[in-house]
C-alpha cells in the first residue's frame, strides 16, 4: 500500500504538466504585421464601406466560412457576443420562450434573457449531457421561438431529432459550439447543425485569439442582421435602408485586427489541435478500465468528440466513498499546468450548477421591475432537470489531456486515480 497524498504521502506527480500554449511564432509574426500597419481596427459604426470591418476580419470571416463549408461567418468579441448576435437576429421578442439547455456555461441562456426572452430549460441526455429531444417536446408551447442547443464538452447534440422536432414547430435553432470546434455529426461540422452556430476563441479554448467568438449561418438574412448587431445597427439602418427594425438595437461587439491575424492562424491549427485531444483522451480511456468506480463517457454513433474536457462518471457505490473526496485525493497526487499554476490541479467534481438553480431564475430577478420574467408561468425548482442534476452529482471533469502533453503525463493522470482507488481504505 502507497500512502495517498492527500494523507501526507508522495504524490503521483510533483512536476508541473507542460504548459497548453497552442499560441506560437506563426501567431507572433502575423501580430506583429497587424501592430506595423498601424490599422488596430478598420470598424466605421455607420453606413460606410469600413462598416464590415477591415482585412484581417474579413479575411478570417472568409477562411472561417470556407473551412466550416457555411455561406457566412460574423465575427465578434466573443461567443456571448456571437449568441447575443444570434438570438436577437432570430427576433426573439420580450415574452418569447426560448428552449436552452441547463447544462452549459451561463451565457448560452443569458443570450434570451438580453431580448426579453424566457429561457425554457429542457433536460439533458444521461449518456451524452445535450438537449434531450423528448424533454424540448414536453416544453414547446405556443410561446416557444428557438431552441439553443449545446455540444457540451465536444460532443455533438442529437442533430437529425432535434432538426425534425424545429421544423414540426418552426423554430430557429441556435448551436452553441463553444466546446466543439471540429467535432462532427454524421460528416456535417458541429456548428453548422442548425440556423446559427456560435464559437468561441476565448483563452480555454480548443484554439482562441484571447478573447473572440464566430458566428455561422447559410441564411444571407440573418447573417446580414447579426453584422448590423454587432456594429451599432441603430446609427445603420436607416442609410442602409433596411427596415425590419425588431432588435436592431446595436452594440461594439467588433474584433480588433490583431486578434482576427492570430485566430486566422489559429484555425490552420485546428485540426491538428483537435486530433490531439481525441487521441490523447483515446489513451485515457484504454488506461481508465482498470479502475472500477470511473465509467468513460460514449460518444454518439456516426459523431466525433473533440473533447474540450474530458468527462468521467463517477459509481460511489463502487469506491465507497463521496466523490468530492476522491477528486480531492486524486488532485493532490498531481500538479498544476505550467502557465496556469493559479488554477490548480484541473480535475473537478461536477461542471456549472443547472443553470435555473443560479440567483436569476430562483429570484426570477434579471434587470429591474421583475423584467423578463414578471406575468411569466416559468418555473426554476429544484428537479425540473432530473438527469441534469445527477450528472451534475456523478461527473468527473479534467483537461490534462490537452496538446502539449506526453503519454507520461497521461500515464500519471492514470497512475494518480488508480493510486486514489487501491489505496481508497485510507479515506474510508
Ligand atoms: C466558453 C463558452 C461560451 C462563452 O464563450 P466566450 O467566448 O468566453 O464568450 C459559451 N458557451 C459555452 C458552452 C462555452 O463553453
Amino acid at each position: 500500500m502507497a500512502e495517498l497524498a492527500i494523507k501526507g504521502g508522495e504524490k503521483v506527480r510533483k512536476d508541473l504538466f507542460p504548459a497548453y500554449k497552442v499560441i506560437g511564432k506563426e501567431e507572433e509574426k502575423a501580430v506583429v504585421e497587424v501592430i506595423r500597419s498601424g490599422i488596430l481596427s478598420k470598424y466605421l459604426g455607420c453606413w460606410e464601406a469600413d462598416f464590415y470591418g477591415g482585412s484581417q476580419v474579413k479575411a478570417l470571416e472568409e477562411e472561417w466560412a470556407v473551412y466550416f463549408g457555411t455561406r457566412n461567418a460574423v465575427s465578434v468579441n466573443s461567443a456571448t457576443s456571437a449568441l447575443y448576435c444570434a438570438v436577437g437576429a432570430a427576433g426573439i421578442q420580450p415574452g418569447d420562450e426560448v428552449i436552452v439547455s441547463p447544462y452549459t456555461m451561463c451565457a448560452s441562456a443569458t443570450a434570451p434573457i438580453i431580448y426579453g426572452g424566457i429561457p425554457v430549460f429542457a433536460d439533458i441526455e444521461k449518456e451524452y449531457f445535450c438537449l434531450d429531444p423528448d424533454s424540448i417536446e414536453e416544453r414547446i408551447t405556443p410561446r416557444t421561438k428557438a431552441i439553443i442547443v449545446v455540444n457540451i464538452f465536444g460532443q455533438p447534440h442529437n442533430a437529425e431529432r432535434i432538426r425534425k422536432i424545429a421544423k414540426e414547430h418552426n423554430l430557429v435553432i441556435i448551436e452553441d459550439n463553444a466546446q466543439g470546434p471540429g467535432a462532427a455529426y454524421n460528416g456535417e461540422y458541429a456548428g453548422t447543425l442548425g440556423d446559427i452556430g456560435i464559437f468561441s476563441l476565448n483563452y480555454h479554448k480548443h484554439i482562441h485569439c484571447g478573447e473572440g467568438g464566430i458566428a455561422v449561418t447559410n441564411d444571407n438574412e440573418l447573417a446580414e442582421r447579426m453584422r448590423l448587431i454587432r456594429n451599432h445597427a441603430e446609427a445603420v439602418v436607416g442609410d442602409k435602408g433596411y427596415d425590419n427594425l425588431i432588435n436592431m438595437v446595436g452594440f461594439n461587439l467588433r474584433m480588433t485586427e490583431v486578434e482576427a491575424a492570430i485566430a486566422r492562424e489559429q484555425l490552420k491549427k485546428l485540426k491538428q489541435l483537435v486530433d490531439e485531444r481525441i487521441n490523447n483522451v483515446n489513451y485515457l480511456i484504454e488506461k481508465f478500465q482498470d479502475i472500477p468506480c470511473i465509467k468513460t463517457v460514449p460518444v454518439r454513433t456516426g459523431c466525433t468528440h473533440v473533447y474540450y474536457m474530458h468527462p468521467l462518471m463517477y459509481d460511489e457505490k463502487a469506491a465507497g466513498i463521496e466523490r468530492e473526496l476522491f477528486v480531492e485525493a486524486v488532485r493532490a497526487e498531481l500538479a498544476p499546468t505550467k502557465l496556469r499554476e493559479t488554477e490548480g490541479v484541473r480535475v473537478e467534481a461536477g461542471y456549472c450548477t443547472p443553470l435555473y438553480l443560479l440567483p436569476i431564475y430562483q429570484k426570477r430577478i434579471a434587470f429591474g421591475g421583475g423584467y423578463p420574467f414578471v406575468g411569466h408561468a416559468t418555473n426554476y425548482v429544484k428537479g425540473l432537470c432530473p438527469n441534469c442534476e445527477d450528472v451534475q452529482n456523478k461527473i468527473i471533469l479534467h483537461d490534462l489531456m490537452r496538446p502539449g502533453v506526453t503519454y507520461e503525463d497521461l500515464d500519471d493522470v492514470h497512475r494518480a486515480f488508480r493510486k486514489v482507488y487501491e489505496n481508497i481504505e485510507e479515506l474510508r
